[in-house]
């Protein structure tokens, strides 16, 4: 008997996952759930968090939790629920599986079956923004190698547990060298221990218009937040079947699971949604908990209602479909089929259980040399070689001026007149070759901006780490 917590959600939320504990139940589950309320009710109760503390530690005691879909309120300061839930619990990794059921649903992608594992909290949606000056703002793209190890090495067992053969790669590491170059250099390392899965590294748009062209080729595509965020839909879309599809949230201690869709106020109500998204992530969540007999059977009793044109309104296609059936029948036409093997849709067999990511150890630190340091600076002027000389003025025996960029594009020394330049200068000041400086010079050389009337913005330190550059050269240096 394993634990869960259950929340029913907005809109068609109770429907559809009244219709699925029908069927987890009659397939023999071993489930005992502590339901919790979340969402509309409760934002509109005053608790803009969607959620009630006693909820939270329900949701941490048992951590397995099943989420129905729910209506984040329009307008307000209302957060998303699920954007709190993930990185409130940790939940590192965002698994979307998604296949076609050709010829039982429409696709243009008859043999497609791919999983999309997307890095789930850091990236672009650390959400760390600013304004900078009057013409330019800033999103911090922050990338760690505990979370890039963590996401690369579960794309992989993944692959191995599920008896995947191959995993793909994407990042944009021809353009950002640092972060998507760790991405990148961490699948490769990390890659090298499981010799028996093909892998490969895509740069994310040529990739991208791969998996909307040719999805077949692909199997397990790893990725980081926000590549992963805008695959996951194309994937799901091209599936034909964004309503049936189901994902995990996991984390090291706790996982989510629910489907990829919305609450469909349009449809609530009525009893005619289509469960099999929620569905597919509780399937998830049984295999997860261990219980991947009866995932495997609910799965290929709902392999077989599909097959057998049983649809609901969503799919129902004339020619393509026999029955069209509400979410309760549905659900019943799903347990009177537990038991039956689907015959032209490939049968599945789960045996797995939960996926273990052993905890990050911590690397010996590899020596870190400060070199220089990027000085932000806000100036109205125009040209650049006016701001190299003001600038140059700063220099000293620790660091000079070496090159001044706008918005990433070398303006100083030798820059081109057609180089469009807004407000934003990076500035920067390297030691010489061979040299290190210390903070201190860095104060100091800020210090002397202030004197001399410089509106300094923010600076970036430069380093060396382990002997080599970290941090990218000006476009066009
Ligand atoms: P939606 O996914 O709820 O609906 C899009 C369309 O698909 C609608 O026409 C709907 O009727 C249909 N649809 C969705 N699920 C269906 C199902 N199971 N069976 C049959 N038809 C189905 O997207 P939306 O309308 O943009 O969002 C509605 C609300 O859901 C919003 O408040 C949004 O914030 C929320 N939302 C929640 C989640 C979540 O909880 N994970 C995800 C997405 C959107």
């Amino acid at each position: 008997m394993t634990n869960i917590t259950v929340a029913k959600g907005d809109g068609i939320g109770p429907e559809i996952m009244d219709a699925c504990l029908a069927i987890l139940k009659a397939a023999g589950a071993k489930l005992k759930i502590d339901e919790i309320d979340v969402g509309e009710k409760v934002y509109l109760s005053g608790n803009t968090s969607g959620i009630a503390k006693s909820s939270w530690d329900t949701i941490r005691r048992n951590k397995v939790f099943l989420k129905a879909p729910i209506t984040t309120p329009q307008g307000g300061g209302y957060k998303s629920l699920n954007v709190t839930t993930r990185k409130s619990l940790g939940l590192f990794a965002n698994v979307r599986p998604c296949r076609s059921y050709f010829p039982f649903i429409d696709t243009k992608h008859p043999v497609m079956d791919m999983v999309i594992v997307r890095e789930n909290e850091e990236d672009l949606y650390a959400g760390i923004e600013h304004q900078q000056t009057h013409e330019v703002v800033q999103c911090l793209k922050l990338v760690s190698r505990p979370g890039t190890e963590k996401i690369i090495r579960y794309a992989f067992e993944y692959a191995k547990q599920y008896g995947r053969k191959k995993v793909s790669c994407f990042s944009k590491d021809n353009i950002m060298k640092q972060t998507d170059g760790l991405f990148h250099s961490v699948f490769k390392e990390i890659g090298a221990e499981y010799p028996n899965l093909e892998q490969e590294h895509w740069i994310i748009d040529i990739g991208a218009a791969r998996i909307a062209d040719t999805p077949e080729i692909f199997d397990v595509v790893v990725t980081g937040n926000l590549y992963g965020d805008i695959l996951s839909d194309i994937t799901a879309q091209i599936a034909g079947s964004v309503g049936l599809c189901g994902s995990v949230n996991l984390g090291a201690e706790c996982a989510m699971f629910e489907a990829i869709h919305g609450s469909a106020p349009d449809i609530a109500g009525q009893g005619i949604a289509n469960p099999s998204g929620l569905l597919q992530g509780a399937i998830l969540m049984l295999n997860h908990i261990g219980q991947s007999k009866v995932a495997t059977d609910i799965q290929n009793a709902w392999l077989c209602v599909i097959e057998n044109g049983i649809h609901t309104g969503d799919i129902y296609k004339e020619g393509n479909s026999k029955q069209k059936v509400n979410t309760a029948e549905f659900s019943q036409a799903v347990i009177d089929h537990l038991g039956q093997m689907p015959t032209v849709l490939k049968p599945v067999e789960y045996s797995v259980g939960q996926i273990y990511i052993p905890p990050y150890q911590r690397k010996e630190e590899a020596p870190k040399e400060l070199v220089g340091v990027d000085l932000f600076v806000d100036w109205k002027g125009e040209s650049p070689d006016e701001l190299g000389e003001m600038l140059s003025k700063l220099n000293n025996e620790a660091m000079s001026l070496s090159m001044i960029t706008n918005r990433g594009v070398k303006v100083w020394p030798d820059g081109f007149d057609e180089t469009f330049c807004t407000d934003h200068w990076r500035c920067r000041y390297k030691t010489a070759e061979g040299s290190t400086i210390t903070n201190k010079h860095i104060v100091d050389l800020m210090a002397r901006s202030e004197e001399q009337g410089v509106d300094v913005i923010k600076t970036e330190n430069l380093y060396y780490f382990d002997g080599k550059q970290a941090f990218s050269m000006g476009q066009g240096q």
